[in-house]
């Protein structure tokens, strides 16, 4: 362990490794503690979709600035990254859907983000595989895809060079007031704690509402070409939202390996890690309607994660007002890959007193007491 780290952070996970960058960029001394290895959680088990989202404009500007993180970073990230800029369509099926490609196409022209509708004509010359006919879709050309494991190892990577600490299978037992416990009973201390335990965040700090939400994904073999670009039915966002039932949405991204990574689920009150036959069925029937060839073709892998998701769908970033020392970033949903730049440069800033280079107010960790204190 680092003699006397600065801080000690909780989790490597996208977002723990890169707070611990950003905060050894500052000239901090970090620690980053993990009870399993580098992005043993929702991390390694993602799609790696860096995405805008429109949601909300609190989330619209969270993904926005960390996306255009991400964009900076590009030619820095080495190609096991496999950084794609493959961009995104949002993909129409009627009428109603292609009302809401022109809403959200406003949306962000408004706010900056380059984006085409595409009719019909023009959306099956660009993705010639999709069922016909479709209505068209928004290309949100911005967007791209990242390999998450590689990217979080990359952000430890350059924080060790910069001398923080990397220190796994060791589990975090208590996490306040300056003092981190471990379970083999081995006692640290920093001036600043950062709580990056994923969908474990709530446990190590009690008050915080984190909590689970399962999803599937399921990997193809190599069929290089046959998608140009990821692919999101406009019905996801209506799944996203569900709080009450189990979903499944049509998304799917194309590998720079030519595989096909399908996607995904959406439970909650799930705790068992299982694939779930039903549920993958179900995801690969709603990926057949837009996809007909997968008929064809040979999964290889199926898996499950966990994305940590909060009630209002915004992610904790910021200091714990029961405990001076101590700061949570965690909540990310599933936006967390996305988001992980954005949300270390904001704990950095506020770790260090400086200014944050985004309204911090939509993700401070204190919403949830006040939402708790008017019921
Ligand atoms: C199926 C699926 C698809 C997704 N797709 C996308 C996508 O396309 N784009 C996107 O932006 N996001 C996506 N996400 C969301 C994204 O994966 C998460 O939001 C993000 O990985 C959260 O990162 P994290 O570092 O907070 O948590 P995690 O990656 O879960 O890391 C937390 C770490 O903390 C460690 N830990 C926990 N408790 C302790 C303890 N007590 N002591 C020590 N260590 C501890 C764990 O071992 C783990 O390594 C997806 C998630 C899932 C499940």
């Amino acid at each position: 362990m680092t003699a006397s780290p600065d801080v000690l952070i909780a989790g490597a996970g996208i977002v723990g490794a890169a707070c611990a960058w950003e905060l050894a960029k500052s000239g901090l001394r970090a620690a980053v503690i993990d009870q399993a290895f580098p992005a043993a959680g929702a991390t390694g088990a993602s799609m790696g979709h860096i995405v805008v989202m429109d949601d909300s404009e609190e989330q619209f500007a969270l993904t926005r600035f960390s996306q255009l993180l991400w964009d900076e970073l590009r030619d820095e990230l080495p190609s096991n990254v496999e950084f794609d800029p493959c961009g995104t369509i949002w993909v129409a099926v009627d009428d109603e859907e292609m009302a809401e490609v022109q809403r959200k196409c406003a949306y962000y022209q408004a706010r900056g983000v380059r984006t085409e509708i595409l009719d019909s004509t023009a959306l099956h010359k660009v993705e010639p595989s999709l069922k016909t006919p479709m209505a068209g879709g928004l290309l949100v050309e911005g967007d791209s895809v990242v390999y998450p494991p590689a990217a979080a190892a990359f952000f430890l990577e350059r924080a060790t060079a910069l001398g923080a600490s990397v220190h796994l299978g060791e589990r975090v037992s208590s996490f306040a007031h300056g003092t981190a416990r471990l379970a083999d009973g081995t006692i640290l201390h920093a001036s600043t704690l950062i709580n990056a335990a994923g969908q474990d965040a709530a446990r190590l700090t009690p008050g915080i509402q984190v909590r689970p939400r399962k999803g599937h994904l399921v990997i193809t073999d190599r069929y290089p070409g046959m998608i140009q670009h990821q692919l999101v039915e406009l019905g996801y966002l209506k799944s996203a939202h569900l709080v009450t039932a189990d979903s499944v949405a049509f998304n799917i991204q194309p590998r720079a390996t030519g595989q096909l990574l399908i996607g995904s689920s959406r439970q909650y009150n799930v705790e068992n890690n299982q694939a779930e036959p039903s549920i993958v069925s179900q995801m690969l029937q709603r990926a057949l309607k837009y996809l007909p060839a997968l008929d064809s073709l040979s999964a290889i892998r199926v898996w499950t994660g966990f994305r940590p998701a909060t009630p209002d769908n915004l992610p904790l970033i910021g200091p714990w007002s029961e405990d001076p020392t101590l700061s949570v970033a965690a909540g990310h949903e599933g936006l967390g890959i996305t988001t992980s730049l954005g949300t270390a440069k904001l704990i950095c800033a506020q770790v260090n007193g400086a200014a944050v280079p985004i309204p911090q107010e939509p993700y401070l960790p204190s919403r949830q007491m006040i939402a708790e204190d008017h019921g």
